[in-house]
């Protein structure tokens, strides 16, 4: 009767993962890679609704990791980067209609320079009755470009001016451009943010780390369906933990919570490779030599996926 407690205890803790998805721009067709149709937010709520998807605000999700809880795996967690007016005339109205809780990423300079595609202060305070407004930096920079000194001084410029206009402290941060390297996460940690979101798509289960949760996008015809279906794998990465500017990967090294026999890696611009495991092992020489800024590594086991976004970082030692 124990052993079959505690595989059902474990069984549980391994199945319950939630999903965080980001949108970026509503109903605006000039930047299709950045935007979401009202037919397509449309059909996607629905699915939500019909398939027994829990839409939760983020901090529900994020107490629930603090207080190292099981993560039941129909909740869904929706924010949106960037604070697009494209969202206040035309994406919240749907939000509305479903009350569905969000959390908008702020990026603080473009509203207090009055950019044209942006809400206004006084919008951002309007639509802070539906949803949580966090923090995205002020000047929406490339973060590993920018030096410690650079980069210290961006959080501090763009949170005391939103605390200014808003006269709130926001909870939670999302890096600009998903791009971060553990430089530029250790900074981040530093200002006490809850959480901290990334861009990679993924899943959250109660071992993830607050500070580094991953969400996946949904714009234009996304694969909804699919991204539901990722499930979080239970990782210590050891090899590669960040991207030097010469851009050498040499080797793989990540240790998985799985007895699974075979595994995957893939890399951006390089591909899949199968791997057999043992112990959760997933090692191999790569000696790659990596063009882009960015290169996504995942590696996976069946449907569970541990992700790791490398970014070229020349402040990094
Ligand atoms: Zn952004």
């Amino acid at each position: 009767m124990k052993s079959f407690w505690l595989v059902l205890c474990l069984s549980v803790m391994v199945w319950a993962d939630a999903h965080i998805f980001i949108y970026h721009r509503f109903n605006d067709s000039r930047y299709p890679t950045t935007n979401t149709t009202l037919e397509e937010l449309r059909k996607e709520f629905d699915y939500f609704k019909k398939n027994g998807y829990k839409v939760i605000p983020l901090e529900k999700l994020v107490n629930a990791l603090h207080n190292k809880e099981t993560i039941p795996d129909n909740w869904v967690v929706l924010t949106i980067d960037d604070n697009y007016k494209s969202f206040y005339e035309h994406g919240l109205a749907l939000f509305k209609e479903y009350n569905y809780p969000f959390s908008m990423f702020v990026y603080v300079g473009a509203t207090e320079q009055k950019y044209g595609d942006f809400m206004s202060w006084n919008q951002l305070k309007e639509i802070a009755k539906y949803g949580s407004l966090e923090f995205h930096s002020m000047n929406h920079p490339h973060m590993t470009e920018l030096n410690d000194e650079a980069l210290k001084k961006d959080f501090d410029e763009g949170l005391a001016l939103f605390e200014k206009r808003l006269g709130i402290k926001p909870r939670y941060f999302s890096y600009p451009f998903g791009e971060f390297s553990p430089r530029v996460k250790n900074i981040a940690t530093s200002y006490g943010f809850q959480a901290i979101l990334n861009q990679t798509m993924g899943a959250v289960a109660s071992f993830s780390d607050p500070l580094d949760l991953d969400r996946s996008a949904l714009v234009g015809k996304s694969d909804l369906g699919g991204f539901l279906k990722y499930k979080a794998l239970e990782t210590t990465w050891f090899e590669p933990t960040f991207l030097g500017e010469d851009g050498k990967l040499t080797s793989l090294h990540v240790k998985a919570q799985t007895n699974a026999t075979k595994g995957g890696i893939y890399i951006s611009e390089h591909g899949y490779q199968e791997v057999s495991l043992s112990d959760g092992i997933f090692k191999a020489e790569l000696n790659k030599i990596l063009t882009k800024e960015r290169t996504r590594v995942i590696v996976s086991v069946g449907n569970k996926i541990s992700t790791k976004l490398l970014v070229k970082d020349k402040f990094s030692k």
